[in-house]
């Protein structure tokens, strides 16, 4: 009987494909193996198997595999039945879900080999001269890589010559694939076997003492040996000896020493320090951590909420080390990994080696080691720290998962595919291993206190700050009066910067939120009131004085700042609103003896940036940090007793219906970073709105009065946590094209019935790199089946993609759009 094997390719593709198999190979296949497998014209993908049957597919003939890539499975069954709740849930496809779970060091890629035609005789005269040193090379060599031919003619584009060279029939090209991860092997040293016995060690000793050098060099030898007990690295023999590689080469090769290879890890935590036993919590801590066990019993997730500072890490800290000494593994999922070196040296001291960090700024190689540690239940992989992605990581045995933060919306991928909720994704992942699930926040989702109140989360809550520190005194300072009495400093108010004063007079360190960056969001001529656009977007370019440019944040195009208006000519240039650069250029010239640092998008694009700027805020090198909410993300600082907000209205204002709820959520973290030890720290929040409803729910810590105003609303205006949301977005460069591809697709939808459809709407910034963007939004009521409404909007894009005219129009699927 015939052997077929069910793939996933790593590509956008709707069905499954299938291959054939001789019986050998299935003999070997098993469930989550790669395979390399030839698919399109010529193409080879990395395809990951997930069945294994002996049904012919009937549209086409199997085509046979290249080759098995694994001996073991690199993928569980687990995570095949996840990425296949994700792809359903989200409305994208297995393969987009496979791509971008498995780190991409684990797809093969093909290359391109240039081999010589051996067939054809080649006129070498009508050979241009970079096309005759390719020829030439190729006579001596028979195979050459892309970056041989490069650096052959010494050149980066070599398209055009390898073109002519095919025309001529000169060459042939081949596709070669190979794995792109390569395992780190590290040299290490020790005496050569000979010298195993007395005899043989003396006679080498005493002709050494010719040698001194080389002497020096065993000698330091049997030193490491005694006092480490480990094997030595050559490095490390290197430097203890004190002497040079040449030395070492030279007994090498005299075949005293022998030199060999470990494969080892590329990131390792050094677990020698003696661990910290986990703190004594205190009663409050206490009983929250009984109700959470309590609820665990017969409820899948809780929800912790707990004040800022009032001590959840170390609660999380206590069920992570039961869930370790269960021997299961853990998950703590936080939403950026970058900014959360605090968290993890935290950790590292109740844990040490056992934890692994899946680190989206880590490179592919160390991804693969962390990912088969993870799926070989290795002792350093017990605890993962990670954000999102740490998510698709292949667990054996998952115990716990902790969401931190979990109302933070880094969770959920914007794009590309799958756009899933990282915290819901784990929820399910928490199912399928029947882990307990804890969210932790000071500001929960409305969404999951929602579920608490209702009783489909457990819940528990945390009141107070540890040690009993106050929650930070917060104070409203109205600017539009101070503005209109003349009495603001810049971006400033008199309130605002005595206490910024004040604060530096004690030694004590400030913090200023600015949600922009840059140094000003519009410069405009004030003669004719142009102010310059991007080319490429709808959107107004953003001035940065550092390097006197205007920039565009959505595609990054730049010019240099312009001397005159580029419409009228005069130089009559202003700007209009504030970032985060020109707060801290302010505070340079009011406060010239103060260290200000700044940490925003611009400040941190380097792998070690955040590190730096956290690193010398903790140290107080720095007395005033002005940023963006990258600020407001589990920082834990002692000697903050001063947060300032210079603007809360541009987040009240933002066109969104979760823009209260955020704006709660963000001032009241940043607020929390104030006074977290000992002394009662004090807010300034400046605003236009001092009787908004939000800022005083802020201010007096009310949270179940905004979340029932919240709910309220969202009852009204049937949002989410009341309707599940689908937000489908157009993309086309022709503007009429998309208009009429959306109001198709928008009626078609309203036709369907049932679901209550808005749009299309253009958004605020309609066109992004020269693409237009509509956006329709499907809010369906929990009554109606969201499984059912996905298949019919699914048919209406079948047919849309019928039509001729619609052709190129994308269509983008955002499933619980936040
Ligand atoms: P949260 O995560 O709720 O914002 P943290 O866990 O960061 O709060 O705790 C705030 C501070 O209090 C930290 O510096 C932490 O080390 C300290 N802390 C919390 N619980 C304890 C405890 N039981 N014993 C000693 N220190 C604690
Ligand atoms: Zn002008
Ligand atoms: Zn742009």
């Amino acid at each position: 009987m015939e052997i077929f094997i069910n793939v996933i390719l790593p590509i956008p593709l709707e069905k499954q494909f299938t291959y054939c198999v001789s019986e050998y190979e299935a003999a070997l296949l098993k469930v989550g193996m790669r395979v390399a497998v030839p698919f399109g014209k010529s193409k080879i993908y990395t395809a990951l198997v997930v069945e294994i049957h002996n049904r012919p597919p009937l549209a086409y003939e199997a085509k046979t595999i290249h080759n098995i890539l694994d001996e073991h499975p690199i993928v569980t069954s687990n995570q095949l039945k996840h990425w296949q709740w994700i792809a359903d849930y989200y409305m994208c496809t297995q393969g987009e879900v496979f791509r971008s779970a498995i780190p991409s060091a684990l797809l093969l890629e093909s290359e391109t080999l240039i081999l010589p035609n051996k067939d054809v005789i080649i006129d070498e005269d009508q050979l241009k001269d970079d096309d005759f040193l390719v020829y030439e090379a190729l006579k001596y060599q028979n195979i050459l890589r892309v970056n041989d031919i490069m650096e052959i003619v010494d050149k980066k584009n070599i398209l055009p010559i390898l073109n002519r060279l095919l025309q001529l029939k000169a060459i042939v090209l081949k596709e070669e694939i190979h794995e792109q991860y390569k395992p780190k092997m590290v040299r290490y040293v020790r005496l050569g076997k000979k010298y195993n016995s007395e005899p043989e060690l003396e006679k080498l000793l005493s002709s050494l003492t010719r040698a001194p050098k080389q002497s020096q060099v065993v000698l330091s030898l049997f030193h490491l040996q005694a006092t480490k007990k480990k094997p030595i690295k050559l490095h490390e023999l290197e430097i203890d000896s004190k002497s040079s590689r040449a030395v070492i080469r030279a007994l090498i090769n005299k075949e005293v020493l022998e030199e060999y290879f470990i494969q080892t890890d590329r990131v390792a935590f050094n677990g020698s320090k003696a661990l910290e036993p986990p703190k004594k919590l205190n009663e409050y801590q206490v009983k929250a951590l009984d109700i959470i066990k309590q609820n665990f019993k017969n409820k899948k997730v809780t929800l912790l909420k707990g004040v800022t500072s009032s001590g959840k890490t170390e609660v999380y800290v206590k069920l992570i080390a039961e869930c370790l000494s269960e021997g299961k593994q853990a998950l703590y999922l936080v939403p950026e990994i970058a900014i959360t070196t605090q968290l993890i040296s935290r950790l590292l001291e109740y844990f040490g080696s056992t934890i692994s960090v899946f680190h989206s700024k880590y490179n592919m190689h160390e991804k693969v080691e962390v990912w088969k540690n993870v799926l070989n239940n290795r002792p350093k992989a017990q605890l993962i720290i990670g954000a999102r992605s740490a998510l698709f990581l292949p667990f054996a045995d998952l115990g716990l998962i902790i969401i931190d933060e979990e109302h933070e919306t880094s969770f959920k991928q914007y794009d590309p595919a799958p756009r899933y909720h990282a915290r819901d994704a784990a929820i399910v992942l928490g199912g399928l291993f029947n882990s307990k699930v804890l969210l932790g926040s000071a500001t929960p989702s409305i969404e999951s206190y929602n579920n608490a109140q209702t009783g489909k989360y457990g819940y528990a809550q945390i009141d107070r700050r540890f040690g009993n520190v106050l929650m930070p005194d917060m104070e409203l300072v109205d600017i539009k009066s101070q503005y209109r009495k003349k009495r603001m400093k810049g971006h400033f108010s008199e309130r605002l910067l005595e206490e910024i004063t004040e604060t530096l007079k004690l030694g004590e360190q400030v913090i200023l939120f600015q949600n922009r960056r840059g140094y000003a969001p519009i410069l405009e001529c004030t003669t004719c009131g142009h102010s310059p656009q991007c080319p490429n977007c709808d959107v107004s370019l953003t001035y940065h004085k550092q390097r006197n440019q205007l920039r565009c944040h959505y595609c990054g195009h730049s010019i240099a700042f312009p001397n005159s208006c580029h419409a009228c000519g005069s130089n009559t240039l202003d700007t209009k609103g504030f970032g985060t650069e020109q707060v801290e250029q302010e505070l340079n010239s009011f406060f010239p003896s103060a260290k200000v640092a700044r940490m925003d998008l611009d400040t941190t694009r380097g792998k070690h940036a955040y590190a730096k700027i956290i690193h010398s805020f903790e140290n107080q090198e720095t007395d005033i940090l002005v940023g963006t909410q990258m600020l407001t993300k589990g920082l834990d600082f002692r000697n903050v007793n001063l947060v300032g907000i210079m603007n809360a209205d541009a987040l009240l204002n933002f066109p969104d219906f979760r823009a209260h709820e955020r704006t709660y959520q963000l001032l009241t973290q940043v607020a929390g970073r104030a006074g977290r030890t000992k002394k009662r720290g004090k807010v300034i929040i400046q605003t236009f709105n001092p009787y908004h409803q939000i800022l005083k729910q802020v201010t007096t810590g009310d949270y179940t009065g905004m979340f029932e105003e919240q709910l309220y609303e969202r009852e009204l205006y049937k949002y989410p946590p009341v309707t599940r949301i689908i937000r489908i977005s157009f993309k086309h460069k022709e503007y009429n094209k998309l208009n009429e591809a959306s109001a198709w697709f928008a009626q078609s939808l309203k036709n369907a019935g049932k679901i209550q459809v808005l749009g299309p709407e253009f958004p605020s910034v309609a066109r992004i790199r020269n693409q237009y963007l509509k956006h329709v939004m499907i809010k369906i009521p929990k009554s109606v089946s969201l499984q059912k409404t996905k298949k019919s909007i699914k048919r209406i894009q079948n047919s849309f993609d019928a039509i001729a005219k619609f052709k190129g129009v994308r269509i983008i699927y955002n499933v619980d759009y936040m």
